[in-house]
């Protein structure tokens, strides 16, 4: 994949270094941080001193900022973000998604006006373990999502570990296409797709429900797709083996994998985002035609057609 000579995105967020606590409120430098401080303000003088040397000392151990040890800014007046293993946030991942994230924008830009539609790109918030939403604390455990509230991709980029060892899921393609399933969420949200399958939500049976949710899954797949298309088309994007590794990371994430894998059996009524050869089925029917409307049928073929 040729990425880096791509644009980088301004509508990205980097969170990584602060952590959310269960009830809310973001806390920079971690709670050893908070402690620190609360134990200098009630301490005596001698107290206080101790505390001082104690910090100047374990951050020179721990080769830390004492600054970013307390969790305040340093440097400059920006603030530092400081990972708990207490190096700084690395930037080349930051700079990484910035230009995944530019290049999907670029294309979703120039292909929905074609469709009369108008486009606004949506955020994203790249975080560590757990940061908060439009819809309540985002977990790394749940995986990368889009959150149609504030319109916001949030993903930990440890993820992108956990879907090589995890998964068996390789290459930085197997990446780009997991990014660009999830602004395809932001896509169905501009085509009122999203709005139109969660009004179904308590009208029709749970069953069904589900069903519509599944379809939706495959169609940021197609969208995923869509996005491959068009990339090369005005990038020249890709490199050989990059449709591949979105296959292959397509294999790996389908729900009869994951489930005969978690539980040595598979519940179709359970699956939430299709199998394995309908996720590959459906990212290909988008990255050969790359044409929009060519998804629309995933929402009314029969279920087991898909
Ligand atoms: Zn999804």
């Amino acid at each position: 994949m040729r990425w880096k000579n791509r644009r980088s995105s301004s509508n990205i967020e980097d969170r990584r270094g602060t952590t959310t606590r269960a009830n809310g409120g973001p806390i920079a430098g971690g709670a050893l941080g908070s402690i620190l401080i609360s134990l200098f303000r009630r301490g005596s003088g001698k107290t206080k001193l101790a505390l001082i040397g104690g910090v100047i000392i374990a951050c020179f151990v721990f080769k830390m900022n004492p600054l970013s040890l307390l969790g305040f800014s340093s440097g400059g007046g920006s603030r530092q973000t400081v990972q708990s293993n207490g190096r700084p946030a690395d930037p080349r991942i930051k700079e990484y998604f910035a230009k995944l994230k530019g290049t999907n924008e670029d294309i979703w830009q120039q292909i929905l006006p074609k469709y009369d539609i108008r486009y606004r790109p949506s955020k994203m918030v790249i975080y560590t373990t757990r940061t908060h939403t439009a819809g309540g604390i985002a977990d790394a455990r749940m995986g990368p999502f889009y959150m149609p509230a504030d319109e916001t991709i949030y993903i930990d980029p440890t993820f992108f570990d956990e879907l090589k060892t995890r998964f068996g899921a390789k290459g930085d393609f197997a990446e780009a296409y997991v990014i660009a399933h999830e602004v395809g969420h932001h896509i169905q949200k501009i085509l009122k797709l999203t709005d139109h399958v969660h009004n179904q939500k308590g009208r029709i049976p749970p069953i069904e429900y589900n069903q519509l949710s599944v379809r939706l899954e495959l169609h940021a797949d197609f969208l995923s797709g869509i996005f491959a298309h068009h990339a090369q088309e005005k990038f020249n994007f890709l490199e050989t083996g990059d449709i591949q590794e979105a296959m292959d990371c397509a294999e790996a994430i389908g729900d009869d994998r994951i489930q005969s894998q978690a539980q040595g059996h598979i519940q179709p009524d359970l699956f939430t985002h299709g199998t394995s050869a309908q996720r590959k089925r459906w990212f290909m029917r988008g990255y050969r035609s790359g044409d929009l409307n060519d998804g629309n049928i995933l929402f009314s073929i029969r279920y087991q057609d898909l």
